[in-house]
């Protein structure tokens, strides 16, 4: 007697059927898309497998899939002769969902049924999806090298079949048992439009048996034909592809239901041969910030698909960049350590950074809103770009934008800030703080507003980093405006300085006298000529990092080095005044106290004792 077993299956995936089953029915043909894709990585699979053994292959080495259907049965089947899979294969891929990704998945679930349908291929659990128009699947499946063959079987009610079948073919068979209202799949025009649309790249031969009108009746021949174009998309010449053909295999390769930003197809000669076919997409995928988890460039060699190769072809802060690169030099049965320190692969990864970072540069130059759009959705992960790429952080340099104390969005290059600069400017202003809002109104800007001089507002969280590993743009200085001394170099006429001197000496004794007062809570108090209409304001030493930094490494759990910072005050400002006239008392150490939190505050920083703060504010106010 043969072995049969039922089984359940994993939570998540119940929960998956359901979904599949209920709520995403708005575009059912990526069921079929999902089921050929499957098929596809089957063959890939045995290929790759049988690079260190060919008798995998059982004497059968011509991959294929067939897609075929039964109008009588109303069932569709997808047959490939690939890998194929065992029991445990069985249980482990088709009963359970291996990733995380479907927790993420669900909880990504919009209840927008095309959206969501979307979010399937993303996420990977294609081989469920294909509930949406069956209501009974059965695959019969041998794995390459093992002579017992399986199938299994669910309903999608929760379990699913496994029995021990007989099976001569390596591969396997996917039988759909449409439900009553999905007979439009029962339709050869219909089915291959399907396989034209979402397989044109696959490059092994999709094909169905032909068909013959035979006395009014449609009648299925024995005869296969090939229905894709297996002539990889990339291989073929620019000239003869359309745009049409570039955006349908970027979809495919994307799952994006949206065209492309733009797109970049490049036969590279010489040492490293190669082709690239790189995409920009319009929108930001929702796992962009997971940088262990990017799989958006596919290596093939010689149109031979290898494997997805992220980080090893394209750097970090490129990795929305989704393409295929095509090498003619390495070997078909490389593995991930050989990529690992391949010279030939540093120089492909070399030739594709330069090849998408001067793309970008000129979109910025002749599309300069197509840019910006690109800007909005991809700017904070090109900004990771200059810590990481040393060789090439001039051309991405050119490339950052910012908001800045003229325009909330962010659209100031390095270019145009330097030619709107005042003759007499060197340095290239910015400011970080936790938010455009926080930077938009700091203290710090009052002169410069005054003087009208711009500068930059970095809010997004990794200007820190940016700004720690560029220090400089042509030759000008990066300079924080709440870092160190101001210095406005040539900005300040001799009059002015000789007018900051004067005051300097003037306050004197109310700056040593509030330091007496804060004691240790700050390292140093100075009169400021940063601020036009506030008391005061907190700056940190030229090389200290700044309070934003400070903040975020310890919203992080880091520890932060002992930063104590520099109180600046306005002896123009009303209640420095007051204080002058105040001797030196608990009324004084409250005013100077307040003077320090409100500084803090101003900054977006937290105060050690709010409490404390709030009482001595209440006293004044009653
Ligand atoms: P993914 O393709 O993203 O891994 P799927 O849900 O589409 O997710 O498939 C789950 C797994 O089932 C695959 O990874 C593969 O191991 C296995 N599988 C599905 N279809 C086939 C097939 N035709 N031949 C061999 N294995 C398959
Ligand atoms: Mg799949």
């Amino acid at each position: 007697m043969a072995k049969s077993e039922k089984l359940n299956f994993q939570t998540e995936v119940k929960q998956l059927l359901n979904l599949m089953i209920h709520s995403l029915y708005s575009n059912k043909e990526i069921a079929i898309r999902e089921l050929i894709s499957n098929a596809s990585d089957a063959t890939d699979k045995l290929r790759f497998e049988a690079l260190d053994n060919d008798k995998l292959y059982e004497g059968d080495s011509d991959l294929k899939v067939i897609v075929d259907f039964d109008s009588k049965a109303n069932t569709l089947t997808i047959t490939d002769n690939g890998i194929g899979m065992d029991r445990d294969d069985l249980v482990n891929n088709l009963g359970t969902i291996a990733r995380s990704g479907t927790k993420e998945f669900l909880a990504n679930m919009s209840g927008d049924n095309k959206k969501d349908a979307n979010l399937i291929g993303q996420f990977g659990v294609g081989f469920y999806s294909s509930f949406i128009i069956a209501k009974e699947v059965t695959v019969q499946t041998r794995k390459a090298g093992n002579p017992q063959a399986y199938s299994w079987s669910s309903q999608a009610d929760g379990e699913f079949t496994i029995n021990e079948i007989e099976k001569e073919s390596r591969g396997t068979s996917v039988i759909l048992k449409l439900k009553d209202d999905e007979k439009e799949f029962i339709d050869a025009w219909r089915l291959q439009s399907i396989i034209r649309k979402y397989s044109d790249h696959i490059s092994i031969p999709i094909q169905m048996y032909k068909t013959d009108m035979k006395k009014d009746e449609l009648v299925k021949l024995e005869e296969l034909e090939t229905i894709n174009n297996t002539n990889a998309i990339w291989t073929r010449a620019k000239s003869e592809i359309k745009q049409k053909e570039y955006e349908e295999f970027y979809k495919s390769l994307s799952y994006d239901s949206e065209e492309p930003l733009a797109y970049y197809h490049n036969r590279v000669e010489g040492k490293t041969e190669y082709t690239s076919l790189l995409y920009l997409p319009k929108k930001a995928p929702f796992d962009l910030y997971d940088r262990e988890n990017n799989n958006s460039i596919k290596l093939y060699v010689r149109k031979v698909f290898v494997m997805d190769a992220n980080e090893k072809l394209i750097p970090q802060y490129l990795r929305f960049v989704k393409g295929v690169i095509d090498s003619q030099d390495l070997s078909l049965n490389v593995s991930r350590e050989i990529l690992q320190d391949s010279p030939l692969v540093d120089s492909i990864k070399s030739g594709v950074t330069k090849r998408v970072l001067s793309s970008l540069q000129t979109m910025s130059e002749k599309e300069p809103e197509k840019y910006q759009s690109f800007w909005s959705e991809f700017g904070k992960v090109l900004k990771e770009g200059p810590a990481e790429d040393f060789a090439n952080k001039e051309s991405i340099a050119k490339l950052l934008r910012f908001a800045s104390s003229n325009t909330d969005e962010q659209s100031v290059s390095f270019e145009s800030y330097i030619k709107k600069m005042p003759k007499d400017q060197e340095s290239i202003y910015y400011i970080t703080a936790d938010s455009h809002q926080a930077a938009k109104n700091s203290p710090h800007l009052e002169i410069f507003k005054q003087k009208n001089i711009e500068v930059l507002l970095l809010s997004d969280r990794v200007d820190e980093w940016l700004v720690s590993s560029l220090h400089e743009f042509d030759g000008k200085k990066l300079q924080s405006i709440a870092k160190g001394d101001l210095d406005l170099g040539k900005l300040d006429t001799e009059e002015q300085k000789a007018e900051k001197e004067k005051i300097e000496k003037e306050a004197k004794s109310i700056v040593e006298k509030i330091k007496k007062s804060l004691g240790d809570k700050v390292k140093e108090v100075k009169v400021t000529h940063r601020l036009t209409n506030s008391p005061a304001c907190l700056v940190v030493g030229e090389h200290d990092i700044s309070g934003n930094l400070e903040r975020i490494l310890k919203a992080a759990g880091q520890s932060t080095p002992e930063n104590k910072p520099i109180l600046e005050v306005n002896p123009n400002h009303e209640l420095i005044k007051k204080l002058e006239k105040i001797e030196e008392n608990q009324l004084f150490n409250d005013y100077s106290s307040v003077i320090l939190d409100q500084a803090i505050l101003a900054e977006g920083g937290q105060l050690d004792d709010p409490i404390g703060y709030v009482n001595k504010v209440n006293k004044f106010l009653i």
